[in-house]
């Protein structure tokens, strides 16, 4: 596992390296924005933990340009700035993860070890199935262009039928994802909302999108009837 660390403070680097590589990881260590972007975009790195306050280009606009290039790479800020704003929009604009400083060294591995055991992320802010579209950010949902409104359990339903478009969902995964886990109410839950969906998003129009498959559950896709 290969860790890019993009830090100005060479004391706190030199520390966090150390710490890494007792733990078996590779770290390479840029000590400016424009440096650090260059490594980022020359190698393949399992995780960036990346500073804002940089000499020549700040950690956010580092950020923004790595995720320009759609680079799936978790990114950890990790920063002395600890407003609210700050953290937000750095999330906004694809960080996975925020740690203050001062902060315990321990505290910073296990978020590491979080942020690779789940892996690459589906991060397309918009996704697309047939003339159907979804967009994260705004959470409109267009077909045809025109748009469609939902309920915040029908968007986040959809979502998760087009995150995994061309996939069968049985109804207890779907509900694993979209209801919450103290969910033990009546299980037709599920076949209730599908049913909403497709009088939003299907009636009226071709191709359906929406499909049941009998006895298993529920998948979204154009093409053949399943
Ligand atoms: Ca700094």
């Amino acid at each position: 596992m290969r860790i890019l660390l993009i830090e100005d403070e060479v004391k706190l680097s030199a520390f966090i390296k150390r710490g890494l590589v007792a733990e078996r990881y590779a770290v390479d260590v840029a000590k400016d924005g424009r440096s650090g972007l260059e490594l980022a975009e020359t190698y393949q790195y399992d995780l960036i933990i990346l500073d804002l306050m940089l000499p020549g280009m700040d950690g956010s606009e580092v950020l923004r340009r790595v995720r320009k290039q759609n680079s799936s790479v978790p990114v950890l800020i990790l920063s002395a700035r600890d407003s609210l704003q700050d953290k937000v929009s750095n999330l906004e604009i694809g960080a996975d993860d925020y740690l203050t400083k001062p902060f315990a060294f321990a505290e910073l591995l296990v978020r590491i070890k979080a942020l690779m055991r789940r892996g690459p992320v589906n991060r397309a802010s918009t996704i697309r199935v047939s003339d159907l579209e979804l967009d994260r950010l705004s959470q409109q949902v267009k077909r045809a262009g025109h748009r469609i409104d939902l309920t915040s359990k029908e968007y986040a339903l959809l979502e998760y039928l087009m995150s995994n478009a061309g996939r069968v969902l049985s109804r207890n995964m779907i509900i694993e994802h979209v209801w919450d886990q103290s969910f033990d109410g009546i299980t037709n839950i599920v076949d209730v909302y599908i049913r909403h969906l497709r009088n939003k998003v299907d009636t009226g129009r071709e191709p359906k999108l929406l499909r049941t498959v009998r006895g298993v559950g529920y998948t979204i896709r154009e093409g053949a009837e399943a």
